[in-house]
């Protein structure tokens, strides 16, 4: 007989593991599917930690779990600032200006350490994980008790009430899911290469006095690589180790960009988009060339993240999508699209909409996710999809310019709630102000949404 669950969970990222534990601890009977990741920086399989991990401080509040619950070696580093660099402008955030019960900017931590003690987490409460099992399809009759039939790449069946899809930017599970209740293909909406960015990042050990400079700060660098939401970056982690890495839309075409001789990370001869290796060999190059031998001075932290030290994943980087709940199905994470092309934060979002997702589904009725999770995380949301709108055409001028503008916003008022208010502080800066705020406005509700709950036919 095949076995039966209350709630099957598939992936066992920050979303799955969140919405496993939410239902266990409210009496559901729950199973975590997760494929399994090999990393050089964990014993055994577990999920694909994209180890590119910081949290702002009224991000802990979404998340709804704050760092001192964790164990001792999570959190890698404190934070006290956001740096953000154009080619020839740059400002600096100390405060996010959003209320947080934390008290100091943020924090950055090791990512595969935090899933394993949110799988830990849920263990205890009750869930089951089989890691190293691979969901290939699901079936769903409607018409049935249980509704849905997984089946696992082994051969086994599980049957389940309730399904949660947290596999993540890739929606392997999630789009053939999804397809069965859209009267268009659901690639329309969620094709892979074009809702979702590339990442890739390396660890390296940083010379002392680079170390030094960065200590406290996630630093950004916008206008140096073309593409909409692209940009390089370095997150401190401990001691003197740093990632060091950027995100980028996927099949960029150089031929198409304009004012490319403006993209310091360009070269004249290149004749395609670089890979992410170049770009942070010559992001190094050209912000420490001169001072250091980069090769020798910032190695390659080789037993750190993957392999080798450097990893490259996909990262949603669309409008989240409601979910089909009256098949009693949700979509929670980065497979909703609800992690930031702006800022690439998801860990938060996914912990919450995956513990939305196993409250409901262990009280037996899904039917208010999608307003559940506008509810908790709709405000997050909004504001993040329309900063990414706001800077989709952006080229390196503007981008000298909305941070020359953002100085002086930033002069009279603290933090990303600067475009929440009105300040005089010129033209330019009304201009951004209300580039903003239009947007903003614009996706109150359902607008916010790639896929609207009414578009879904059972
Ligand atoms: C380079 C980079 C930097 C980032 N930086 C930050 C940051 O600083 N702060 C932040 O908050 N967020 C950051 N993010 C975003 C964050 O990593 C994601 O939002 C988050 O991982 C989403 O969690 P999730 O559980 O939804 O998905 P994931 O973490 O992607 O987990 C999905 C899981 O599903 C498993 N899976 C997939 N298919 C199957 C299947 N068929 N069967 C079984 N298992 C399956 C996968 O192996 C994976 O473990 C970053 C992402 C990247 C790529």
């Amino acid at each position: 007989m095949t076995e039966h669950v209350d709630v099957a969970v598939v992936g066992g990222g920050p979303a799955g593991s969140s919405a496993a534990h939410a239902a266990a601890a409210n009496g559901a009977s729950a199973v975590v599917f997760e494929k399994g990741v090999p990393r050089a920086d964990r014993e055994g399989l577990g999920p694909d930690s994209t180890d590119a991990a910081g949290i702002l401080d009224y991000w802990v509040d979404i998340m709804g779990i704050h760092p001192d619950e964790m164990p001792d070696d999570v959190v890698l580093h404190e934070l006290d600032r956001a740096e953000f660099v154009g080619p020839h402008e740059s400002c600096m955030l100390h405060d996010t200006g959003i209320d947080a019960s934390y008290d100091g900017f943020g924090f950055t931590f090791h990512r595969a350490k935090f899933d394993d003690w949110l799988r830990e987490r849920a263990e205890d409460a009750g869930a089951a994980y089989r890691v190293g099992t691979s969901v290939k399809g699901v079936e769903t009759d409607l018409d049935e008790s249980p509704r849905h039939v997984l089946s696992l790449a082994n051969g086994d069946e599980l049957a389940a009430d309730f399904l949660v899809l947290a596999d993540g930017p890739q929606r392997t599970v999630t789009n053939r899911v999804l397809d069965r209740y859209l009267p268009f293909d659901v690639t329309d909406r969620l094709d892979s290469t074009e809702v979702n960015h590339i990442a890739y990042q390396e660890h390296r050990r940083l010379p002392p006095a680079v170390a030094e400079d960065v200590r406290g700060a996630i630093r950004f660098w916008w206008g140096y690589i073309p593409g909409h939401t692209a940009y390089p970056w370095i997150f401190p982690n401990d001691g003197d180790v740093a990632r060091i890495g950027l995100t980028m839309p996927i099949g960029v075409d150089l031929s198409t960009v304009d004012d490319r001789e403006k993209y310091r990370l360009l070269r004249s001869e290149d004749d395609r988009i670089p890979q992410g290796r170049e770009y942070v060999r010559r992001l190094l190059e050209q912000e420490y060339g001169d001072e250091y031998d980069v090769p020798d001075d910032f190695p390659l932290v080789e037993d750190r993240g993957k392999r080798g030290g450097t990893e490259t994943y996909a990262i949603s980087s669309t409008r989240p999508v409601d979910s089909p709940v009256d098949a009693g199905v949700a979509v929670a994470g980065g497979a909703m699209g609800a992690t930031s092309a702006f800022h690439e934060g998801g860990d938060h979002v996914a912990i919450r909409t995956g513990r939305i997702a196993g409250e409901l589904a262990a009280a037996g009725d899904l039917s208010r996710y999608n307003d559940a999770w506008k509810d908790a995380i709709g405000n997050e949301v909004r504001r993040n999809v329309a900063m990414a709108d706001m800077v989709r055409d952006y080229g390196p001028d503007d981008w000298d310019r909305a941070f020359r503008t953002a100085r002086k916003m930033l002069a009279g008022r603290e933090g990303y709630e600067m475009f929440d208010r009105t300040l005089a502080a010129g033209w330019d800066a009304m201009k951004l102000l209300a580039g903003y705020k239009w947007r903003k406005f614009g996706l109150r509700g359902s607008r916010c949404v790639q896929i609207r709950d009414d578009e879904y036919v059972y």
